[in-house]
């Protein structure tokens, strides 16, 4: 288990860890959620007859709990963090999950560290994390900001001082460069061979396939898949030909994606599965969950993903998971099973 935020140890391969993964604004459990959890499992309790035992036992109850009852997919906006051994370290997108990671960095290696994000794009959901990153605020650390977008800056500086944040952006102490990048071309940062590709959402959003260590892994969020056959989506596919992990929004249902939110800039899971086929990706990760759906909700829309593919299904089958808070996973070794809490 790779606790921490340190780039350290991974000898092959790359370890992706999700700090957010919530869509359009965060989403916490309330106190009702969490009592209709609980009641829930008392009520398994009662009905299978389960002796409890001793603390050991309760422990591993809990532990065999399916996610969407004894944990939750996550309030956090995106923020995902990718770690292929190297000294620096690589997040992409900068979500209310970016707290959560700068937290963990230090408490565990304070650093000072050099730190690059990858912008899918400026939409509050994606930078609101950044005044929360508490290693802006510390003298000696490099942060650069990476994206396809000519306002990253003004997007950055924008949402700090007054009257929206207390602090104005020229006083982080932190040394915070921005860089931007030309979609196709192919960037050597942190470690990772990058290259940004563009995708269809209001006021354009990228992809990034990042390579290190013979493994590709996609991070596409805010994408509209919206192609009506396979030979329509070729230059959609290009970008995620092969990869062994693809984190790709899915929003919505089916039926959502076509009748009521055609155009609002999210894929369905339906789509993301087809997408992933076309393109033969390994492991499929369904992301930028919708704000309104509920965990139940999520774990539908994951297992009409899952049956989806099996019904399609040619050659090896793809691995299709739903991102959560916490989710970690090693890529290519032994990709673990994410529905297994942590
Ligand atoms: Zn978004
Ligand atoms: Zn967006």
């Amino acid at each position: 288990m790779f606790g921490g935020g340190q780039a350290s140890s991974v000898s092959n391969g790359v370890r992706v860890r999700f700090w957010g993964t919530r869509g359009s604004l965060p989403a916490p459990l309330d106190a009702r959620a969490v009592g209709q959890k609980i009641a829930a499992v008392l009520r398994d309790v009662r009905d299978r007859a389960i002796a409890l035992g001793d603390d050991a036992a309760i422990d591993a109850i809990v532990a065999a709990l399916p996610l969407q009852v004894g944990g939750t997919f996550g309030g956090n906006t995106s923020c995902v963090q990718l770690d292929s051994g190297g000294p620096e370290y690589t997040v992409c997108d900068a979500g209310s999950g970016l707290r959560a990671f700068g937290d963990d960095v230090l408490a565990h290696a304070p650093g000072p560290h050099v730190y690059n994000l990858f912008l899918s794009h400026l939409h509050w959901d994606h930078i609101m994390g950044f005044p929360f990153f508490r290693p802006a605020y510390m003298p000696g650390n490099v942060i650069r900001i990476h994206g396809c977008h000519p306002n990253l800056a003004e997007a950055f500086e924008r949402q700090h001082g007054a009257p929206s944040f207390p602090i104005a952006f020229g006083q982080l102490a932190a040394t915070i460069e921005f860089v931007t990048l030309e979609p196709h071309r192919t960037y050597h940062i942190g470690g990772f061979d990058v290259r940004a590709s563009p995708q269809r959402h209001p006021g354009d959003s990228f992809a990034y396939r990042f390579a290190a260590a013979g493994v590709s892994v996609i991070f596409a969020t805010d994408s509209e898949l919206a192609f009506a056959s396979i030979t329509d989506a070729a230059p959609s596919i290009e970008p995620f030909l092969d990869a062994d992990l693809a984190i790709v929004d899915a929003m919505y249902s089916l039926g959502e994606a076509l009748y009521a939110k055609e155009d609002w800039g999210h894929s369905s899971n339906v789509a993301a599965v087809e997408l992933a086929q076309a393109a033969r990706v390994r492991h499929l990760v369904l992301f930028h969950h919708d704000p309104a759906n509920d965990d139940r909700t999520i774990d539908h829309l994951l297992r009409d993903a899952r049956r989806f593919e099996e019904i399609t299904r040619s050659g090896t089958g793809l691995l299709v998971s739903a991102a959560y808070d916490g989710m970690e996973l090693v890529v290519p070794e032994g990709v673990e099973d994410p529905r297994v809490r942590m």
